[in-house]
């Protein structure tokens, strides 16, 4: 059975006493190799979510446990140890002059000894599809291929859980897709848990559970076929369901069953 990796209880948070609450008692469970996928309109409070995920924030009411550890001083650089996160601008996420400085230097914080460095520089370059890069300084790199070395690093480390916050929300539907592809390959591969935070439907059909945020609240929880087939709510809180979707809805009710998964 799963274990239970990620759990929000009861959850609030506010930027300041004086500020109102961004997140009202929010609670969900994460399971280890699961691809949850987080949606909601901008401000719904999704980022918060992640950052309380990593312990760069914490929840002033209620608790949140990370592998069973409560996020707080005592735990918080074990829990970033466990929890990988990959931000929307791939630009602010680099440090090192060569694609392979880069993914080098989380571990090198780590203390991870050298040999270890060579073999898993290898191997996540390998994951991401930029081998062949290694060398060549990160401003030179396509928005996609930035955003997959920023990928690359955070595997390095060898997290439980990556978190993508609107990690392809500045790349082509080309790279949007290729990333999808990248990152859903590994989290097989890997045995991880997933974490897709985004605005944009289209991106949630191939997670296993979505949960979809609505003003600082769990609004729904359930797989994308269950989420989609609300779609006259889901446009009332700011979430178009895809083309693609209501067109497989369509077709069902005429008898013809087709996915809704990325065509390679
Ligand atoms: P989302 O990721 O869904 O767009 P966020 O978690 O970024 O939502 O934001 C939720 C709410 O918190 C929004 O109303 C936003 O304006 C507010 N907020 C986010 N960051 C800060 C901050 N650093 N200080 C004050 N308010 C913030």
């Amino acid at each position: 059975m799963r274990e239970k990796f990620i759990e929000f209880r009861n959850v609030s948070f506010r930027y300041g006493e004086e500020q109102p609450w961004v997140l009202e008692n929010v609670s969900f469970e994460i399971y280890q190799d699961e691809w949850v996928a987080i949606i909601g309109h901008n401000g719904s409070g999704k980022s918060t979510i992640a950052k309380l995920m990593n312990g760069l924030l914490y929840p002033q009411e209620g608790e949140i446990l990370i592998n069973g550890m409560p996020v707080n001083d005592e735990h918080v650089w074990e829990i970033r140890k466990q929890v990988g996160m990959v931000f929307q601008n791939p630009d602010n996420q680099f440090v090192g002059t060569t694609v392979q400085d880069d993914v080098a230097f989380g571990m090198e914080n780590r203390g991870v000894p050298r040999e270890e460095m060579v073999t898993r520089i290898d191997e996540v370059l390998k994951a991401v599809r930029m081998e062949d890069y290694r060398l060549t300084e990160p401003h030179r790199l396509s928005g996609g291929q930035k955003q997959r070395v920023a990928i690359a690093s955070v595997l390095a480390i060898q997290p439980a859980v990556l978190i993508l916050d609107e990690a392809t929300a500045m790349l082509d539907p080309k790279g949007r897709k290729e990333i999808m592809r990248t990152v859903s390959e590994i989290q097989a591969k890997n045995e991880i848990s997933l974490i897709t935070i985004t605005h944009d439907l289209q991106e949630v059909v191939q997670a296993e559970r979505v949960i979809v945020m609505n003003s600082g609240k769990v609004w729904e929880e359930a797989t994308p076929r269950e989420v989609f087939a609300k779609k006259d709510e889901l446009r009332k809180i700011g979430l178009d369901v895809p083309y693609i979707a209501l067109l497989a809805d369509e077709l069902k009710r005429n008898g013809l069953e087709i996915s809704t998964e990325p065509l390679n």
